[in-house]
């Protein structure tokens, strides 16, 4: 899977920032990027274009994320560098 498809997938699937629910206490941004659950300097070659690696943030949701990971990962906004990102069924 090539990154753009990678980054439509992720857009279709989400929507819009996935912190508007999770974490209304923050002040959504508005303007989500694609994100990666797992630090994309932690991932292999398939995980950076793995769809469920995928996350819609917006820069505000994003900052709070790695700076909490712990809790960002009880969210399912985050995963630790040990976790194996399930095989995307395309
Ligand atoms: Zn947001």
């Amino acid at each position: 899977m090539t990154p753009a498809t990678f980054r439509r997938i992720v857009r279709e699937r989400d929507g819009r920032c996935q912190g508007v629910d999770l974490l209304p206490d923050i002040a959504c941004w508005g303007i989500p990027e694609v994100n990666h659950l797992k630090n994309r300097s932690q991932c292999t070659a398939a995980e950076k274009v793995n769809p469920h690696n995928g996350v819609l943030l917006c820069t505000a949701h994003h900052a709070w994320v790695t700076g909490h990971s712990l809790k960002a990962r009880a969210l399912g906004l985050h995963l630790e560098g040990w976790e194996e990102v399930p095989e995307w069924l395309a």
